[in-house]
């Protein structure tokens, strides 16, 4: 049953504290959605167990809320807002995998990734390197032969990823290109180790949560063909795509989580609280003047209906 009516969403993984770059995202997705009086789902994207970092989550959602954002619904419809947690969805995972399974689009991979760096001619592409499809049309007695070599593992699941060129408008990086095949090759979308893959769970908890409006960091941008793609094979209309610059030091690096030199902590050990913040971020949009202090509210009631769809002039988009 997909909810109906506009819908945004938050989706961190909790894989370490959220800096500047972070919340700007974090702020923009909720400007969306707010502006556009829509839903606003929080996602903790918790399935790569051995990346998750404890106690991450809850610190995320504390700093959210700390900023002055919120966010509607839970699991139970009428229960305590949010955040789903992906790590309690994995039967959806499985039971979305079996119905690609049925339709022939996916299948399993016993290659390593020794193998595939092997493989004669191995490409890359933008994502590293090419699956060069060498379990694609395995017969069902070799399948059984690859596995008997590494009996203790489970295959890999590849998505075929068919030759087409998939376009598509983003709202702030404009027009997006990429041939699937060509650029990325058939992608994995349950792992060796048992874990679902980001694709999957994002593209099936769009859907299920009936999001209109995905509003992220553009290092996703590469991904989202993919995904489109996905939600083609779900039989599901894919939702509109906002792509916001990610911040860059004056090295013009991008942020990453991994250098906490502006870690919220951080800047509140400097003595910056909710409104300096909120004014920091918005004026790096070139929303408002430097030094604007204001609250997250305060931002939503002043901001012009145009100023998202304006970032697609923004220095740091390239
Ligand atoms: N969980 C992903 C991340 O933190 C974002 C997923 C998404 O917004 O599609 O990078």
């Amino acid at each position: 049953l997909r909810r109906q009516g506009p819908a945004g969403r938050y989706a961190p993984s909790p894989t370490g504290d959220l800096h500047t770059g972070n919340l700007r995202t974090a702020l923009v997705a909720w400007l969306q959605a707010r502006q556009a009086g829509a839903r606003f789902v929080m996602r903790i994207e918790d399935l790569d167990q051995p990346r998750v970092r404890e106690g991450s989550a809850e610190k995320i959602l504390d700093d959210l809320r700390w900023l002055g954002l919120d966010w509607d619904e839970g699991p139970e419809l009428g229960g305590p807002a949010g955040p789903y947690n992906q790590s309690e969805r994995v039967g959806l995972y499985q039971a979305a995998l079996l119905r690609l399974q049925a339709r022939g689009l996916v299948y399993p991979c016993y290659c390593s990734r020794k193998d595939i760096a092997e493989a004669a001619s191995a490409p890359h592409g933008p994502g590293g390197i090419i699956y060069p499809g060498s379990c694609r049309h395995l017969s069902a007695s070799e399948r059984e032969a690859r596995q008997q070599e590494r009996p203790d593992r489970p295959p890999a699941w590849r998505f075929v990823a068919g030759e087409r060129e998939v376009v598509f408008e983003d709202l702030i990086c404009g027009v997006q290109r990429q041939h699937l095949a060509e650029d990325v090759g058939d992608f994995v979308l349950r792992r060796a180790d048992d874990i679902f893959a980001y694709q999957l769970a994002v593209v099936l908890d769009d859907a299920l949560m009936g999001i209109s409006d995905v509003v992220r960091g553009d290092d996703l941008l590469d991904s989202t063909a993919r995904q489109i793609a996905l939600f083609e094979a779900f039989d599901q209309p894919p939702p509109r795509f906002w792509h916001v610059p990610l911040m860059r030091d004056e090295a013009g690096e991008r942020l990453s989580k991994r250098d906490g030199s502006d870690a919220l902590d951080v800047l509140r050990e400097r003595g910056l609280d909710a409104p300096a913040i909120i004014g920091l971020l918005a004026h790096s949009l070139g929303w408002v003047p430097e030094g604007a202090r204001l609250s997250a509210p305060e931002l939503l009631d002043e901001l012009s209906p145009s100023a998202l769809s304006a970032l697609r002039d923004h220095p740091e988009r390239h």
